[in-house]
């Protein structure tokens, strides 16, 4: 039976970053993908990720994000120019909304760049959106949007080209422990490994099962329009942008592939995943096509059917944890077994951090990185 230092179940965003890590500090690597990543079948579909410095959910995701923002500019300049677009965010909501106070807040503990606009400058500087009169804009201007496909492909070929075994199409079945040893099975027979990292996104839950983890999985719907005024969605002329309301977002055109939009805080909750994923329906796209038309009218022809100027629709997973926080830990009951899980709707833009932290615990058994309030035991 073939033997690794490390073993991966889940090639996505963590796991491909985690491949690339571990392969460039000279482990012996295998990893597993149950399908070709980037797919649309998990947490990563989508073609565009949003990336902010300016954190509301706890203060410690801001020197995280710093790191991985220094990985995504280092792996931009080592020749994937296309991996970020620097179009900064816009927030906008009513001054006492928790959008809004928390962006506030955030900016001012750490320190960072925002510029704060009314209603009306907002409507001047970016012509495709029409906030009420009440909204005010913060916007991040070291912030933008990562090219999924970019990225994917740049982490998974670096982990090749540095050595690491990448098994796609190829689901792992189960896997146990034999001594300080991990056995790793998919169909086509086993291996084994010194360690073994989870990333395995919305199937997580299933995979450790036995550690029962809090982990809800939510069905998202994305759409892309076809701008009515497409001057105004360029990169440039748009930022990406969230409203308070359902934290209804967007993101500028990019390459003609339509204006893409959907909402942050909806979607219908998929107990007991794995589990079909019901398609996108009408009950998800008429509140939709109506915060368009309330906040982003000049996406829409006025004269033809919202609807009818929809280029696609498609799923995509979250997968929540109770405090909206992700999980990274060692198994309680097999220190050899690492994972991380539940990046609860917010985790792509970390994925270079997770990888470099998932590789220090399975090399070096500790990091350095401020990742304990990640840390599964003692939080729910
Ligand atoms: C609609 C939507 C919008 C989002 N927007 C943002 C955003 O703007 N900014 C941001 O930072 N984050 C965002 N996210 C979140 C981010 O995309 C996810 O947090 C991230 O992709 C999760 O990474 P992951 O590696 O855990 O999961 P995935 O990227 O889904 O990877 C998990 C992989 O594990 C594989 N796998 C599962 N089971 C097995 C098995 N048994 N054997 C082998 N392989 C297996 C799967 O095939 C999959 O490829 C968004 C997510 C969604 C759904």
């Amino acid at each position: 039976m073939p033997g690794y230092d490390v073993a991966i179940i889940g090639l996505g965003a963590m796991g491909s970053f985690t491949a690339m890590e571990l392969a460039g500090r000279g482990a012996s690597v295998i990893g597993f993908d149950r399908f070709s990543p980037p797919h649309e079948k998990g947490s990563h579909g989508g073609e565009t990720r949003a990336f902010r410095t300016i954190y509301t959910e706890h203060p410690d995701y801001v020197p995280l994000m710093k790191r991985a923002l220094e990985h995504w500019e280092r792996l931009a300049a080592e020749g994937s120019p296309d991996l970020l677009t620097w179009t900064g965010v816009l927030s906008l909501g009513e001054a006492d909304s928790s959008l809004i106070g928390g962006v506030r807040q955030s900016a001012a503990v750490h320190g960072l760049p925002v510029e704060v606009l009314s209603a009306d400058e907002v409507r001047r500087r970016f012509p495709a959106f029409t906030p009420p009169g009440n909204f005010t804009g913060l916007l991040d201007t070291r912030a933008g949007l990562i090219d999924v496909a970019a990225a994917l492909d740049c982490s998974l070929q670096a982990a090749r080209r540095l050595g690491a075994d990448l098994k796609l199409d190829r689901e792992v079945l189960g896997w146990s422990v034999e001594g300080r040893e991990v056995l790793v099975s998919t169909r086509e027979g086993r291996v084994r490994a010194k360690r073994l990292v989870v990333t395995a996104g919305a199937w997580s839950g299933a995979i450790l099962r036995a550690l029962k983890l809090p982990l809800l999985v939510r069905r998202q719907v994305l759409t892309w329009f076809r701008p009515h005024r497409p001057e105004w969605f360029q990169p440039g002329a748009a930022p990406v942008f969230v409203f308070a309301p359902g934290a209804f977002y967007g993101f500028p055109e990019i390459g003609g592939a339509g204006v893409k939009i959907a909402y942050h805080e909806k979607g219908d909750p998929l107990p007991g995943f794995p589990v079909p994923v019901p398609p996108p329906s009408k009950a998800d796209l008429v509140p939709l096509a109506r915060d368009i038309a309330r906040f982003v009218p000049g996406l829409l022809d006025p004269d033809r059917p919202p609807l009818d100027q929809m280029l696609a629709a498609k799923t995509c997973l979250y997968t929540l944890t109770p405090d909206g926080h992700f999980i990274l830990d060692r198994h309680p009951q097999h220190d050899q077994v690492l994972f991380g899980a539940g990046l609860s709707g917010h985790g792509f833009k970390f994925a270079p951090v997770m990888g470099e932290v998932l590789a220090d615990l399975a090399l070096e058994g500790k990091t350095e990185r401020p990742v304990d309030f990640l840390r599964l035991e003692g939080r729910f």
